[in-house]
């Protein structure tokens, strides 16, 4: 039996492990377009803030996939797959024949529609090469932009703060982190940015760079001109679907997986960013492009690859992020929809500071928002991911030291997971 897995991100990995655990005479390779093994991915802004070092990111040594026993092709790209001969293309010509595949390709910058995008120092934050290129050439940055308030972008903007540089950020939307929280919470992230001293300009958008070989200004769609030297995209991403077969293998914005993270192709299965799978919040299919999901898919994967049975129970998205002195945390469903099943529960308390928001499905939990009091999220998320019914008067659960252990503890709980109402997806 011959694996091949696309990807050497953390799905990739972890699948790849599984499968030597659980097979151990089963032939694996590896393709992946980076040139290093696994390193940690969400840490590459550390590096740019200076708060890590290049050498704490690798998660494997450089002969990981040696000692594994699996053929290493890094720093080749796949370009096609051919589910019906079972063979993957490379950018350089070869071939690659598989039994099983595991499309582990991550998700791609969303890329964005401005003139002069070919110079010099604008770039996405997404892989360790694009953050050492953006360290280079810091000694010669003097103001940088960065465009999006979506967590990346608000990555960046933080770690080039850090950096001592002014740095400015452009969002369409109102407020930073629109997907992850609501005008309330986006409001106090906005006052908190700017009182540190970042730029933050809502409403617009870059529409032209211009520069000698490097970006040295920045046309903004008010009509105005911004000086930047650096530039940062960071306007979400997209599941790197590219090399996938439509014909054979159905795909929404994500790669569409059954519970055991197989595609609509047998054998070929998917993980990671790239897979769209169950949300246990919202039941329905979506993609959660997050660390701990692809560790998880990359097991299932791996396994169900080597021939067990394991159920992927589905994924839940949330975010803990510290901005300065506010602590943020959000799982869920935190903007419902305008809709009678929905109940929304939040308190605002101006003089300490604080928010916090449930958002309810009938008896069930299935979303919060906690901005500055953040210490009751696990139980949290265990609630929503447990569909513990919450019975009860419900503004009692705003009260100060209101315990959510106990209901934890005494509610009934499902057992069975729903299958997904309908085929819908957003990142
Ligand atoms: C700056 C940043 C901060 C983040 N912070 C957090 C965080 O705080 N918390 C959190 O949960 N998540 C965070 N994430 C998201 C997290 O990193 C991803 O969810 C995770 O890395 C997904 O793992 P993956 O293996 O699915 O994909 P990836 O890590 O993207 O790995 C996929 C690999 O496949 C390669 N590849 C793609 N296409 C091809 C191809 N055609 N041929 C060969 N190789 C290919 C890619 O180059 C990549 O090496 C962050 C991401 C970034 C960029």
């Amino acid at each position: 039996m011959h694996h091949v897995i696309l990807g050497t991100g953390v799905a990739g990995t972890l699948a790849a492990e599984t499968i030597r655990r659980l097979a151990p005479d089963h032939r694996i390779t590896m393709i992946g377009d980076e040139p290093s093994p696994l390193y940690c991915r969400p840490m590459i802004s550390l590096l740019l803030e200076g708060a890590a070092r290049p050498s704490d990111l690798p998660l494997r040594p450089p002969d990981g996939l040696t000692r594994l026993g699996a053929r290493a092709l890094l720093g080749q790209r796949a370009t096609a797959i051919d589910a019906h001969r079972r063979q993957v293309h490379l950018a350089d010509g070869q071939t690659v024949a598989f039994d099983r595949l595991l499309i582990a390709t991550g998700a791609d910058p969303r890329s964005i529609n401005a003139e002069g995008l070919d110079l010099e120092q604008i770039s996405p934050m997404r892989t360790v090469g694009q953050v050492e290129a953006m360290l280079a050439a810091l000694p010669r940055v003097r103001r940088a932009l960065v465009l999006g308030g979506g967590l990346v972008g608000f990555k960046a903007a933080y770690s080039l703060l850090r950096r001592g540089l002014p740095v400015t950020m452009l969002i369409a939307s109102d407020y930073p982190l629109a997907l992850q929280v609501d005008a309330t919470a986006g409001a106090m992230i906005l006052e908190e940015l700017r009182r540190h001293g970042l730029e933050v300009r809502v409403g617009v958008e870059a529409r032209a760079f211009e520069g000698r070989k490097a970006v040295e200004r920045a046309r903004i769609s008010d009509g105005s001109t911004l000086a930047c030297d650096l530039v940062v995209v960071g306007k979400g991403v997209r599941p790197a679907r590219a090399p996938v077969p439509r014909e054979a293998v159905a795909v929404d914005l994500g790669i569409l997986v059954d519970e055991h993270l197989e595609t609509t192709c047998p054998g070929i299965y998917a993980a990671g960013d790239v897979a769209e799978s169950v949300d246990l919040a919202r039941d329905t299919r979506w993609v959660n492009a997050l660390w701990p999901e692809a560790v998880e898919q990359g097991r299932v994967a791996g396994a169900n690859m080597a021939g067990r049975r394991v159920t992927y129970p589905g994924s839940l998205s949330r975010n803990v992020i510290r901005i300065f002195g506010l602590d943020l945390m959000t799982a869920g469903l935190v903007t419902p929809p305008a809709a009678p099943e929905f109940d929304i529960l939040s308190g605002l308390d101006r003089r300490l500071g604080t928010y916090r928001k449930l958002v309810f499905r009938g008896e069930r939990l299935v979303g919060f928002t906690l901005v500055n009091a953040v210490e009751q999220g696990g139980v949290l998320t265990a609630l929503i991911r447990s569909r513990t019914p919450v019975e009860g008067p419900r503004a009692r659960l705003l009260a100060p030291g209101f315990n959510f252990a106990a209901l934890l503890t005494r509610g009934r709980q499902a057992h069975t997971l729903p299958r997904p109402a309908a085929a819908r997806a957003t990142a």
